[in-house]
């Protein structure tokens, strides 16, 4: 068995915004393809994908139990806009009481939601 990197350093958060509990760089890619529009479409919201969401928050997640591949799996990632990353975080403690039931539901029967079709139509 060989690894190829070992030893080598990886610059983490290409970016340069260093995040706690993001998601895994491939994870987050995979997000961001599959979203490529902003799935929260806040008010301000710049309307591109540039950052992994976690649905369910990850404290919220580890307080629900759920295994870490769960939490990191791309099932629970939306891509964001950095506006709307950024509006949501802040409110998160609020939103993860409030709506945590209608986000996990969304999770249980991954089909289009019905909120996503007038996004869509918008551009
Ligand atoms: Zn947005």
């Amino acid at each position: 068995m060989q690894r190829p990197d070992q030893g080598k350093r990886r610059s983490w958060a290409p970016t340069g915004r260093p995040r706690s509990r993001g998601f895994p760089a491939p994870i987050a890619r995979q997000i961001l393809r599959r979203d490529p529009e902003c799935t929260l479409g806040l008010r301000g919201c710049t309307g591109a994908s540039e950052q992994a969401d976690h649905i369910v928050p990850y404290s919220l997640a580890i307080q629900l139990q759920w295994p870490t591949e769960d939490i990191q799996s791309p099932d629970n990632g939306q891509g964001v806009c950095g506006h709307c990353h950024g509006v949501k975080t802040q409110g998160e403690a609020y939103n993860a009481r409030t709506s945590l039931k209608r986000r996990t539901n969304r999770l249980r029967t991954p089909k289009q939601h019905p909120g996503v079709v007038d996004n869509a139509k918008k551009g």
